[in-house]
């Protein structure tokens, strides 16, 4: 009897203990040789296949494992090196390698952006003037390096070339065909290797497919695959989408390979529409993704079966691969290493290694009948009814009634505005900061000795006042206007409010890579999301004490607060941004009745939750802003709301942004601030605003002219009755001199410009 497979489409490359970034930063620190990061990198690569292949994985990807990015390892095996790397052909070195992606002293590295709509960055690959070559068969050396090493027959993965090509830049639309003519005869060569080596699939990862492709450019990824499908006759193509359902499926089932894969999670409705309108091609496998690859949670396996069982009336059995949604890079290793979370939520978990163990379940669930696996079925189902049935999960009817998403002020902003300038009598062009100031080694050291109990609470709580007073006396020496307290006593923006309110937890090793080296562990909200005693109080509080400016209240917003989360999936997000909105009121209120009535609620990750498919965005935008504004409208009229974001992409949903309501924004703009007042030209803006006049990513202190330039052009723009003064972002991590010779340039150039006006 034909047996159905089960098939993975990548592999977290860190490690369960991210050997992977201490390998690759001892290896930048010459802590290590070259030959001794390798062998490293080796032996995690090749644990990893064998971890997968004892799960009882049959498709195992190899060629996802990197020493930085996918991305960057697709455009170095086709040689597209920027000309300023001095790169002349011929194989590219690992020092070239990690040139591109970290730059050199002459050579900024290449440009880093989101991976569709996670929070995996890749280097932008750059085509420009280079002429494309095959510099090494790196799928085929990876394939050999299994087969040899571990015996496994395993699957290669390629990014496909029209996703490639999406995703790089330096060239025109109108010469995407001639980048595709060119690297067809490049990814033939690879797959003729491939072919002769005797692979039997090949993985194309293609997730631009699933967004908007032209009729024209449809045309060109058949003739492209039809080219590579004459090319291997003994290799099976599968055609990976991810992240969404896809539009085109009649043009997608129609390409001229042997396999397609769809996700059935961040797709679902829509690829089951599509089987459903298309049927699919009796001569294709169909790559089911079913296990979210996306978040960390367990699957309601018998709904599986039960999608499986669905999708073969369409598609036989035997024809289907079980996969993940996507590729297990966006989450972490395993829970096993989980030692100190709350059995039910433990348990309720899965990590890469548990959503193997899923794949492997579900697959032999298809071959062999559920209920030759009920056991483990009843397991799983367990965990997940234990955590849906807690009390943490309790129905929160009251809510449910309320509309949540049309929170307003009571007063609208023309009004504000005269109440304000009435109540706190700021002069134009008021100066201030956004938030945090330098986290010194001895900040960092304190926060590490108390969470050890090494320092005593009181003396931590010393140590903050002290550097508060330290800011606000140094703030005052500026002649700022609006103060901040510094947020000394925080890590991080999210975690510092994820571990003060109620459903939030925290893993040891949740970690996933971000860019680079980088990893991120998100908080894991598991329950509904409460208040449960005032967060940020005190310390405002204190610093309010010391002066009498404004000190502004420092928030992080709900939406930022949900995007940089796994986030439970038993309930819509939307409704989770409301929980977390409310609880985020509540400390407003707080802050308000301690007499803060400045209060920033930063959303720096707003834009980064929008859906890859604009028809979905007004959706996304309704629940964000409506969020947004469920925090903060419920204070009184006098009190002034700002918000803070960190990305100058405006133009297209500066009308979201204008609902928000904030009183006062400020945004990032320093590195692109003609493009952004140019956006404003057009759309208007006609409420608060500060547009950052430093860039605060480097030591650099700018020049008071570069300043006054870049307000005046701001001010032709804007009105200066509504325009505010301050650096681009945070400045935690900028050193103690610069900060503040970067702030008193910045205070002069206002008061140059005042003179003026
Ligand atoms: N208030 C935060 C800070 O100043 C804002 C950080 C951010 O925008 N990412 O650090
Ligand atoms: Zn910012």
């Amino acid at each position: 009897m034909p047996k159905v497979l089960s098939s993975n489409i990548g592999y977290p490359r860190l490690g369960e203990q991210r050997e992977w970034k201490k390998a690759l930063e001892a290896f930048w620190n010459n802590k290590i040789s070259e030959a001794e990061f390798l062998q490293t990198m080796k032996d995690l690569r090749l644990a990893h296949l064998s971890k997968q292949s004892k799960a009882g994985i049959d498709l195992i990807p190899v060629g996802d494992f990197s020493y930085y990015d996918q991305v960057l390892d697709t455009a170095v095996t086709f040689g597209l090196v920027p000309e300023r790397f001095g790169y002349t052909g011929g194989e590219v070195s690992l020092q070239q390698y990690f040139d591109i992606a970290r730059g050199t002293d002459n050579a900024t590295a290449g440009e880093m952006t989101k991976w569709f709509n996670t929070n995996y960055h890749y280097i932008v690959p750059e085509l420009g003037g280079i002429t494309p070559q095959l510099t090494e068969n790196r799928p085929l050396r990876l394939y050999l390096e299994a087969k040899t090493e571990l015996g496994i027959e395993t699957k290669p993965v390629v990014i496909g070339p029209y996703t490639f090509l999406k995703l790089s830049k330096g060239y025109e639309a109108s010469e995407f065909k001639h980048w595709l003519d060119q690297l067809a005869p490049l990814y033939i060569e690879i797959l003729q290797g491939l072919n002769k080596a005797g692979v039997r699939w090949v993985q194309m990862d293609e997730p631009s497919l699933a967004l908007e492709v032209s009729t024209e450019e449809w045309q060109w990824v058949q003739d492209i695959y039809a080219q590579f499908n004459q090319a291997t006759p003994d290799v099976n193509l599968l055609v990976q989408t991810y992240f969404e359902g896809v539009d085109d499926f009649g043009k997608l089932i129609d390409l001229p390979v042997q396999g397609i894969g769809l996700d059935f999670v961040h797709g679902l409705e829509q690829n089951l529409n599509n089987l459903d309108d298309w049927g699919f091609p009796e001569n294709k496998i169909l790559g089911v993704g079913l296990v979210d690859g996306r978040n960390i949670w367990r699957s309601k396996l018998e709904d599986k079966i039960e999608l499986i069982q669905t999708i073969s009336q369409t598609v036989p059995a035997d024809r289907l691969l079980i996969q993940p949604s996507c590729s297990l890079q966006h989450v972490p290793v395993t829970t096993n290493s989980e030692t100190s979370l709350d059995p039910i939520i433990k348990d309720a978990l899965a990590f890469a290694d548990q959503k193997l163990e899923e794949l492997a379940l579900l697959t032999k669930a298809a071959n062999i009948g559920a209920s030759a696996v009920q056991e483990a079925l009843d397991r799983s189902r367990e965990a997940v009814e234990r955590i849906a049935h807690s009390s943490w999960r309790a129905p929160q009817e009251q809510h449910l009634q309320q509309d949540e998403g049309s929170a307003t002020r009571n007063v609208p902003f023309a009004q504000r505005q005269v109440i304000h300038a009435e109540k706190w009598k700021l002069p134009l062009l008021p100066t201030t900061t956004i938030g945090s100031f330098p986290q010194t080694v001895e900040v960092r050291r304190a926060r590490q000795l108390w969470r050890k109990g090494e320092l005593s609470p009181a003396d931590y709580n010393r140590f903050i006042e002290e550097q508060i007073q330290d800011w606000i006396s140094i703030q005052e020496e500026l002649k700022l206007d609006v103060l901040v307290h510094g947020e000394f006593e925080r890590t991080d923006m999210v975690e510092f409010f994820g571990e003060q309110l109620d459903g939030f937890t925290f893993t040891r090793f949740g970690w996933v890579q971000s860019y680079g080296s980088r990893c991120v562990k998100p908080p894991v909200i598991y329950g509904n999301v409460h208040f449960v005693k005032p967060m940020t109080v005190t310390e405002t509080k204190y610093a309010q004490s010391l002066t009498t400016k404004p000190v502004k209240g420092m928030l992080t917003g709900p939406v930022t607060i949900l995007n940089w989360s796994f986030v439970r999936d038993d309930i819509p997000r939307s409704k989770v941004s409301y929980q977390i909105a409310r609880a985020i009121s509540d400390e407003i209120l707080a802050l308000e009745a301690a007499g803060i009535e400045m209060i920033q609620v930063d959303e720096p990750a707003l834009r980064e939750g929008l859906p890859l498919k604009r028809s979905k965005w007004q959706e996304y935008l309704d629940w964000a802003v409506g969020s947004f504004r469920l925090s903060t409208a419920a204070v009184q009229e006098t009190t002034q709301i700002h918000t803070h974001m960190c990305y100058s992409e405006f133009h297209d949903i500066i009308d979201a942004i204008k609902d928000m309501d904030a009183d006062v924004i400020s945004i990032e703009t320093s590195r692109s601030h003609g493009e952004l007042i140019s956006s404003f030209e057009v759309h208007g803006y006609d409420k608060g605003i500060g547009l950052g006049v430093y860039d605060i990513h480097s030591p650099r202190v700018p020049a008071k002219e570069e300043m006054v330039q870049l307000i005046e052009r701001a001010l032709r723009v804007l009105d200066p009755k509504l325009f505010w003064i301050n650096p681009d972002c945070g400045l935690k991590t900028r050193a103690h001199p610069e900060t503040v010779a970067a702030l008193k340039l910045m205070v002069e150039a206002a008061d140059d410009i005042r003179q003026k006006l």
